[in-house]
Parts: C-alpha cells; sequence; structure tokens
C-alpha cells in the first residue's frame, strides 16, 4: 500500500496492518478492546475485512477455516489476558487440524510486565504447545518480520497455527516512514500460492516405487484426505482418478476433492473396502482414529499404507510401506505421468465388487430414508434437508456438527461434487466451531449459501454469533436439530434418575436436571429473529422443507429450529463405544 513509502510517521496499528496487507491477508476476525481496537481500524484502511465477533473462541475457529479453505492462514485478533485465553481454542483447533492460522494477540505494555499489569499474562509461553510458532514484537520495527515469521510457519510443511505477540506500547509507538522496514512478501500456499508456487514434489524414485506397487495390487485403493482438500489437489486427483482407474473414498472433509459422482467412488462400501485392500494409497490423512489407526480389525492386516503427505507424523512413517513427501497436487501429478504409461486398474472383479457393494449400501440408505416420521427422526429431517440443498447452485457449503446429527449429515447429505463444501468437527471432534465455521466460509466463498446443520448442544456453544451472522448479512441458514439437551436430553432418564435418587440419599440435589438435558422446546429460532434474522420452527417434513426453501431462498440469515424426538438417534453419535460401561454410570 501506499502509505508504506511515504514519509510520514505510523504507528504499530498501520504497520502490522500494512504487514498482513502486503503478505496476503484479506481477512481477519476478532473481537476487539484494549490495546487492538484500532489495529482492526488499521487493517480496514489497508483493504482487509475485518469481521468482529461475540467470542474469541468462535472468531478463532472462523480463522483456521478461514485458512483450510483458501490457504491463506486466517487471523485471529483478539485482546491480551482472557482474549487471548479465549483464541486459543482456534489456535489449538487449527493446529490439530493442520490448517494454517495467526492469532495476533495485543498484551500488556512491557514496563508495567510483571507488576500486575491490566489483562496480564505470558501469552508467549501460553500458547507455545499450541502453535508452530510464537513471536513476541518488542519494538515496532520488529512487526513486520515477526508477522512475516508467522505467516511463513503457518503455511509450510505441515499448515498449522503461529503466535503473533504485540506488546500494547508497541502498538502505540511511532516510527516515521524512512525509518521503517518495508513489509515483506512470502510465497503463499493453496489458492493464494497461484499457479507459480514451486509446490514440492516428491522423490522420483520413490514415485517410481510406488507405482509399481500400485500397479501390482491386487485391490488397491485411494483414500483422500482433508490435507488434499487444503492443497485443492482436486485437478490432479480426479486425473490420476481417470487414469490409473483407481476405486477410492475420502475422509469427511476430503469429500467431494475428486466429485462423488465418479463411478470409481467407493464410499458407500467403505468397510469392505478397508477390510481387503491389499495396497492402500493415502492422500492428505494420517492413520489416526479416523481411519482406525490403519489397524485390523478395520482394516486388511496386510496392507501396505503409501503415504502422500507434506509432513507425515513419525508414527504414520513407522506404518507406511512408503511415503511420498510433497504436495498433494504435485505427487497426483508426478504419478498420473507415472501411471499413464504402465496403468493400474487391479483386477476388474474388486472394481466391481466395491462398486456392487456401494451401490446396495446406497439403496438400502435411501429406503431407510423413505420414512416420514412423526416426530421427526434424523433420517427423515435429514433427507428433507439433503433434497432441499440440492435444489442449489451453485452447491452451498454444509458445516455439520453434534453427535447424531454429524454422523447423519456425513451419511446423508450427498452428493458432495466440489472439494471444500464441507466442514465438521475435525481431527480432535471439537464442539461448538459451527457458527464460527459458517462465517468463516460465507465470507471467503461469497459465492455460495451456507447451511449449518447443528444439534442443539452444538449451536449452544457461540449461538450468539447469530449476532455476527445478522450484522454482516451472510447468507447462512442455521438448522438446529433439537432435542432437549446432549444425546437427547432425556433418553437415559431412567439410569440418571437412579443415580439422582442415590444422590439424594446421600444429601445431594435430587430436584436438578439430569447432566445431558437442557430447556425442553427451547424457541431458538427466536435468537435469529432477535437481530432481524428469518426464523423458523418446525416439527414436520413438510413444514421443514417449505422453511428450507423459503430459507435458501433468501439467502439472508435464518434459523430453523427442528423438533426432533429426543429418544431418535444413540447416545455419543458413532463414537458410543468411547462411553463408560452402563454399570458405571
Ligand atoms: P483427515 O481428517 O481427512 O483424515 P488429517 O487431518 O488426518 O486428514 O490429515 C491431513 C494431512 O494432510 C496431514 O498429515 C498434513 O500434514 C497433510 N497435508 C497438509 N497440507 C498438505 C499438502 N499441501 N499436500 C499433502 N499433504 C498435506
Ligand atoms: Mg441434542
Amino acid at each position: 500500500s501506499t502509505s508504506a513509502n511515504t514519509a510520514a510517521a505510523s504507528n504499530g496499528y498501520s504497520v502490522a496492518a500494512e504487514a498482513l496487507a502486503a503478505l496476503g491477508i484479506k481477512h481477519i476476525y476478532g473481537v476487539i478492546g484494549i490495546p487492538v481496537t484500532e489495529l482492526a481500524s488499521s487493517a480496514q484502511a489497508a483493504g482487509i475485512r475485518y469481521v468482529g465477533f461475540r467470542n474469541e473462541q468462535a472468531a478463532g475457529y472462523a480463522a483456521a477455516a478461514s485458512g483450510y479453505l483458501t490457504g491463506v492462514p486466517g487471523v485471529l485478533l483478539t485482546v491480551s489476558g482472557p482474549g487471548a485465553v479465549h483464541g486459543i481454542a482456534g489456535l489449538s483447533h487449527a493446529s490439530v487440524n493442520c490448517w494454517p492460522m495467526v492469532m495476533i494477540s495485543g498484551s500488556a505494555e512491557q514496563g508495567e510486565v510483571g507488576k500486575g499489569a491490566f489483562q496480564e499474562l505470558d501469552q508467549v509461553a501460553a500458547v507455545r504447545q499450541f502453535c508452530k510458532y510464537a513471536g513476541r514484537a518488542t519494538s515496532i520495527r520488529d512487526i513486520p518480520a515477526i508477522i512475516t515469521a508467522a505467516v511463513k510457519a503457518a503455511t509450510s510443511g505441515r499448515p498449522g497455527a503461529a503466535y503473533v505477540d504485540l506488546p500494547s506500547d508497541v502498538l502505540m509507538a511511532s516510527v516515521s516512514g524512512s525509518q521503517r522496514a518495508p513489509p515483506r512478501q512470502v510465497p503463499l500456499g493453496g489458492q493464494a500460492a497461484g499457479p507459480s508456487l514451486q509446490r514440492e514434489h516428491a522423490d522420483r524414485q520413490t514415485v517410481a516405487q510406488a507405482a509399481q506397487m500400485l500397479a501390482g495390487a491386487a485391490r488397491p485403493l485411494l483414500v483422500i484426505g482433508k490435507g488434499a482438500a487444503y492443497a485443492q489437489a482436486d485437478a490432479h486427483l480426479r486425473q490420476l482418478v481417470d487414469t490409473a482407474g483407481l476405486p477410492f473414498l475420502a475422509t469427511a472433509m476430503g469429500r467431494g476433492v475428486v466429485p462423488d459422482s465418479h463411478p470409481l467412488n467407493v464410499n458407500a462400501a467403505r468397510s469392505l473396502a478397508l477390510a481387503q485392500a491389499d495396497v492402500a494409497l493415502v492422500f492428505g490423512a494420517r492413520l489416526n482414529w479416523q481411519l482406525h489407526f490403519g489397524e485390523p480389525p478395520k482394516w486388511n492386516a496386510r496392507v501396505k499404507f503409501v503415504l502422500v503427505d507434506a509432513a507425515a507424523t513419525e508414527r504414520d512413517i513407522q506404518k507406511a510401506a512408503l511415503v511420498l513427501k510433497g504436495d498433494a497436487g504435485a505427487v497426483a501429478c508426478q504419478l498420473q505421468e507415472a501411471f499413464s504409461q504402465q496403468g493400474v486398474h487391479g483386477p476388474a472383479s474388486w472394481t466391481q465388487q466395491l462398486q456392487q457393494k456401494a451401490a446396495a449400501s446406497k439403496a438400502k440408505l435411501e429406503q431407510r430414508l423413505e420414512s416420514d416420521t412423526f416426530p421427526l427422526d434424523y433420517n427423515t429431517s435429514m433427507r428433507v434437508i439433503r433434497d432441499a440443498i440440492s435444489a442449489v447452485t451453485p452447491a452451498p457449503v454444509v458445516v455439520a456438527e453434534g453427535a447424531n446429527t454429524m454422523d447423519s449429515a456425513r451419511v446423508i447429505l450427498e452428493p458432495v461434487n466440489e472439494g471444500r463444501l464441507r466442514l465438521d468437527a475435525g481431527t480432535w471432534g471439537t464442539m461448538g466451531v459451527g457458527l464460527g465455521y459458517a462465517i468463516a466460509a460465507a465470507n471467503v466463498r461469497p459465492d455460495r449459501l451456507v447451511v449449518a446443520v447443528e444439534g442443539d448442544s452444538a449451536f449452544g456453544f457461540s449461538g450468539m454469533e447469530c449476532e455476527t451472522i445478522a450484522r454482516y448479512q451472510l447468507p447462512i441458514v442455521v438448522i438446529i436439530f433439537n432435542n432437549n439437551g446432549i444425546y437427547g436430553g432425556d433418553r437415559r432418564e431412567d439410569r440418571l434418575r437412579q443415580a439422582a435418587a442415590r444422590g439424594a440419599q446421600a444429601g445431594g440435589f435430587s430436584q436438578d436436571p439430569i447432566p445431558t438435558a437442557f430447556v425442553a422446546d427451547s424457541r431458538y429460532e427466536l435468537i435469529m429473529e432477535a437481530f432481524g434474522g428469518e426464523s423458523f420452527s418446525v416439527n414436520s417434513s413438510s413444514q421443514l422443507a417449505s422453511a428450507c426453501r423459503i430459507a435458501f431462498a433468501a439467502r439472508r440469515p435464518a434459523l430453523i429450529n427442528i423438533t426432533i424426538d429426543p429418544m431418535a438417534g444413540v447416545e455419543s453419535g458413532n463414537v458410543h463405544a468411547f462411553n463408560a460401561p452402563k454399570a458405571n454410570l
């Protein structure tokens, strides 16, 4: 920007804002206050969109998702002390999911540190285990270099979180134009990189070995993870699938990178594919709990893993037969070239077996979805939402969280025919991410409608962000699966009542609500109405269908509150195996 070159004095706020703008940052999410308020307005002056939230936690989740969706780190701005602590929620979530994000927090005046300054906290120490880089500017001249280092750390190698600490005296200091270090530029990943970025290619010999291994496989399988989605490897992976004739499936957020409509999509035959594959080519996904640790009984005990990853974990490297270290798009290209000479095409019988199984599971699911229940259950509600979503062009971004809500959304809200159209609780199973994600998605994909499918519990973590949605007039439709509590408030009533009765004998609070319950039949839609958005309360499939139709077409802030049968679904969704045995409750 032009003011960087003038001789006029600038303060720390404008130096920071211009450094961010020069690095290609276009969005900042946060909550302002002492000492960072002016940083948000300086950012606006530098052409950056500032989206002000009601809580740093939701803003942090927005920054994390923004980084994932664009390849440019999402920036979170917070005040010192408590604001920074709230922000750590987003910072840690971004780290665990390998999404690029930079948290910038104001901090206490350096001369007052140690004396009990206003909102004092050693934030650099506090964030250390949650990020790849944490730096503090001790003078105004440090600001551009520290912001540059943070952006670089967030986007290089395994993407993740970085932290920048800006003490209030540094922000308020001034420097004359001629003394200023110029803002820097670093190459960014993802969409921001453009075609000029040198994406990391894998070692050629290892690529040849991998191609050979796949060509010799009897039952090869391609697994697409959210690292491939982040890398925007869509076109290259599609070519690879076509050339190699590889059956593929995707993790929850890897869906759509190669369209679900592709005939080699065998997502619906996941169990069979994992149990039988002899060589699994895994693009941008860790062999963690979401992929059953790459172990039996879910996986074939003799499967050979070929991992494509910018920075695979130590454990995954040990587990793999081969690791292709590089960018998902670049390596897909390399493999595609190798296959265009040699071809893979595992026995046609393997692919056919998977396709038949997938078709059969789909038919079974469709049969289940024919139900039209009253009160509404997950299947019926999700089918109605699916049909409404498939009538919208271009396809909406869909956010889903909650236990049963997220599980059934993953299975039913298909097809997904583009990458980065699905966002959920991710690697950490973080609940409360939904509204932050939705706001980020609406912000960075302004061409898209955003539909946030939320359990009533998941929504509650950041329900006040409805005000943020309304303030910026974002095209977000929040749909709440209201089953009166966590896992369906009173579904365990008998067991829990017995426990309460024992507690009462011990002198406890026998009249208290059970731990999983919320106020029954809450009118969540009134929260959106309070801020001028559209509100719908529905309890039948026809009401839900018409609410979706109206709200999706309006592309304005809206909330649809669905009354769901509290006994529908299962406790904890699909992770109910993690619950304590019943006898312990
Ligand atoms: P999922 O949740 O879909 O299983 P994970 O979050 O477990 O995916 O894994 C994502 C992986 O993608 C991480 O190991 C990360 O290092 C990797 N990754 C990140 N960026 C890239 C990239 N540009 N190319 C290839 N892999 C990447
Ligand atoms: Mg619930």
